[in-house]
């Protein structure tokens, strides 16, 4: 259930190993504007072992080989992705609904794989402890749908795991962000860019014709912001970016910005009978370093190595869970702990102001040694243990 990058990327895999699936998404489409855009090149190489690279390579997108941010005004190289062992030496900015239209439209020529749009899991089926499948609300009315194992990848206000009840643990996280959009203009830089000053970030996405921004705030600020009027917030914005100073007027009316709250848990087990939660359902990750989209594809991947072919048979077993969550579970822990430590540190530490205006030691490393940049590319391009396919194709 979720047609979001780890359900779609699941489905399409067992899918593809002739196990009978039904992707159950509750939107009409694919087109929501606060998932991110990113494909690594770990996900680039996937999409390789599936043959379907060069063919995703001619939809739109740009190719980030490195990264840059401004920090304090001082330009940052921070990782430079040309030496990765992968054959995408770079980040692929694709809007998420294009990636998902894409693996969907390839899942749809194997027989098994059915993708029910407007269709709302709302509960689970149980025979005593085991799931056996989803109650859903559709345009039509309700529908069940009786499976072997339903798969949690309905995202990080996962219904999946409330009515299964699974122990969620919950780490602080001092940031929200602030999501609007601003015009974009010819002229513009290029490249999407992150902007720091002062324990503050501004993020701009290319979208094409506008830029998508996120500007992070510390939890709970908005109200403050808003207090402070909208003339003071689009200085805030113009202050990070020069260049946006004759259009940020657009943002003229709060409803233009919305308030994503950002999350980071996990849950204590990712499974119970007859149900397995990955990607965010399992742990919903923040947006710090980009990398929630790769680790939920990651998690499929594996998901489809572990038990496709059990699944050809039949029901796998909660013991054949769990080699899924031990899998993956360290990879999403060292990744949530990086998290943490950049909302703590980077993103809202505080500094007497001489410091603020100096660039942080670690980034200072990275300017004067090239050679390290390729440590948060490894990190960021291809994670900890990166997955390959080893899930069988249908005889
Ligand atoms: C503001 C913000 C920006 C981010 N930016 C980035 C980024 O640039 N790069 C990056 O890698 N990560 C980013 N992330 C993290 C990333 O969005 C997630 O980690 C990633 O989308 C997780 O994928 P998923 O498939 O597990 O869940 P989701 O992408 O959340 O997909 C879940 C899907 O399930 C559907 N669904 C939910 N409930 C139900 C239900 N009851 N029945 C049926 N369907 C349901 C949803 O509609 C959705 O399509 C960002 C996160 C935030 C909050």
């Amino acid at each position: 259930m979720g047609g979001g990058p780890a359900g779609m990327m699941a489905g399409y895999l067992l899918a593809r190993a002739g196990v009978q699936v039904a992707v159950l998404e509750k939107h009409a489409d694919f087109n929501r504007d606060f998932r991110g855009d990113t494909i690594h090149p770990s996900t680039l190489e996937l999409m390789h072992e599936l043959g379907l690279l060069d063919e995703f390579l001619k939809q739109p997108h740009q190719e980030l080989r490195g990264l840059r941010a401004v920090v304090n005004g001082q330009v940052v190289p921070v990782a430079d992705f040309t030496k990765l062992p992968t054959r995408c030496k770079f980040i692929a900015f694709m809007p998420q609904w294009d990636f998902l239209n894409f693996l969907s439209s390839h899942a749809k020529r194997f027989p098994a794989f059915q993708l029910r749009m407007e269709t709302e899991v709302v509960d689970l089926l149980m025979e005593s402890s085991r799931v056996i499948g989803v109650r859903a609300k559709t345009p039509r009315g309700e529908l069940e749908v009786h499976s072997d194992l339903v798969i949690g990848a309905d995202g990080r206000h996962s219904t999946a795991q409330t009515r299964a009840g699974l122990e969620q643990l919950q780490f602080g996280v001092p940031i929200d962000v602030l999501w609007m959009r601003i015009s974009k203009k010819q002229g513009d830089p290029k490249q999407t860019l992150g902007f720091f000053q002062h324990g503050k970030l501004l993020v701009l996405l290319d979208r094409d014709d506008y830029w998508q921004c996120g500007f992070v705030i510390a939890k709970g600020q908005f109200d403050e912001i808003k207090e402070r009027g909208l003339a003071q917030f689009q200085n805030d914005i113009v202050s990070f970016a020069e260049f946006l100073r004759d259009r940020v007027a657009e943002l003229d009316d709060w409803s233009k910005i919305k308030l994503l709250t950002v999350q980071v848990n996990r849950l204590r087990e990712w499974y119970c009978e007859g149900l397995l939660c990955i990607g965010d359902s399992a742990h919903a990750m923040s947006p710090a370093g980009g990398v929630g989209i790769n680790l939920a594809i990651q998690d499929a991947v594996a998901t489809a190595n572990l038990l496709a072919e059990k699944l050809q048979r039949g029901p796998v077993q909660v013991d054949d869970l769990r080699t899924v969550q031990a899998r993956r579970e360290w990879p999403t822990r060292l990744i949530q702990g990086m998290q943490i430590f950049i909302h703590r540190r980077v993103v809202t530490g505080r500094s007497s102001n001489e410091k603020q205006a100096s660039l942080p030691f670690v980034l200072r490393l990275l300017k004067w040694f090239p050679i390290l940049r390729q440590l948060p590319a490894r990190f960021i391009g291809l994670g900890p243990r990166p997955e390959h396919i080893r899930s069988p194709t249908a005889a």
